[in-house]
């Protein structure tokens, strides 16, 4: 079997942020306790189960933000990397409660420019996916944001403001937003468009795209992480045979027969050893 490692892989510099920032909390005695994810911290379960042995309590993240702040009264809460929004953070700070923030920096800049934007009296169009922790921290900014995920919210529009500032999630499709922002740039002409889609998003994307044809695509990651996903449809849409685990327990059943060459890619909210262990359990296949 020939298995092509796909680079890059491991965490991007916003998962390993927010999981230093994390662990660093864990060894501090003076922390305010107890200590709580609002919602999980970044999408893999793999890394929120460590935490939550450690005595970190994860507030559901079927609940909404404010339903989870409105839960804890004592303690300190652990922001994610997906964000906050203002209003919400302001919230947890008249609450009195310790806030560790772990937002990415690419988000953080999101929010500022949006933010900017609002004071200008521009309206804006962020393009994302609906219900998403990232999405829901940056439409928390300004009722005046009009979210976009797909052509038909494009026709739905109904700006009358000169100004439009156009930006997006961090972790779309490079390929699909493409379109959109055509359609939008279409009806709106004189829009400004800032896509936002992050570096370590891209290079991945880009990475899976351009690798050479093989039996089968194997994309490791949470099936909730979008990043993730975005991984496995960029494959797929090459026409290439594509599958999307969690983990090793995922290929333990599938038939490899007719299978001779795979690839291999990552999430990049994915530790690295769930690839490795991938790797050599395919090698003595
Ligand atoms: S995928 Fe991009 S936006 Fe998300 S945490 Fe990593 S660097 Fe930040």
């Amino acid at each position: 079997m020939i298995i092509k490692k796909i680079e890059p892989q491991g965490f991007c510099g916003g998962v390993k942020r927010a999981i230093e920032i994390t662990n660093k909390l864990l060894e501090d005695k003076y922390i305010e306790k107890p200590i709580y994810m609002l919602g999980s911290l970044i999408h893999n379960a793999h890394i929120i189960s460590s935490f939550t042995e450690k005595g970190i309590i994860l507030l559901d993240d079927k609940l909404t933000k404010e339903e989870m702040i409105n839960m804890v009264d004592s303690g300190t809460i652990i922001i994610s990397a997906h964000g906050l929004s203002p209003k919400l953070k302001e919230k947890a700070f008249k609450k009195g409660l310790n806030i560790v923030d772990t937002t990415c920096p690419y988000v953080e800049l999101i929010h500022t420019k949006i933010k900017d934007a609002i004071k200008k009296n521009t309206d804006v169009i962020y393009i994302g996916t609906k219900s998403h922790p990232e999405v829901c921290g940056v439409l928390g900014i300004s009722d005046n944001i009009h979210l976009v995920s797909n052509e038909d919210d494009i026709n739905n529009l109904n700006i009358t403001n000169d100004k439009i500032y156009v930006t997006n999630q961090t972790t779309l499709s490079i390929y699909d937003i493409k379109s959109l922002y055509d359609k939008i740039k279409e009806k709106y002409p004189n829009v400004i468009i800032d896509n936002k889609i992050c570096q370590a998003t891209t290079v991945r994307q880009e990475a899976v795209y351009n690798q050479e044809k093989v039996d089968l695509c194997i994309i490791v990651g949470d099936k909730l992480s979008s990043n993730t996903k975005k991984l496995y449809t960029v494959s797929s849409s090459r026409g290439i045979n594509t599958i999307l685990i969690d983990s090793i327990e995922d290929i333990k059943n599938y038939d490899f027969k007719n299978i001779n060459t795979v690839s291999i890619s990552s999430g990049a909210s994915t530790p690295s050893y769930l690839v490795d262990e991938i790797i050599e359990y395919i090698k003595n296949i």
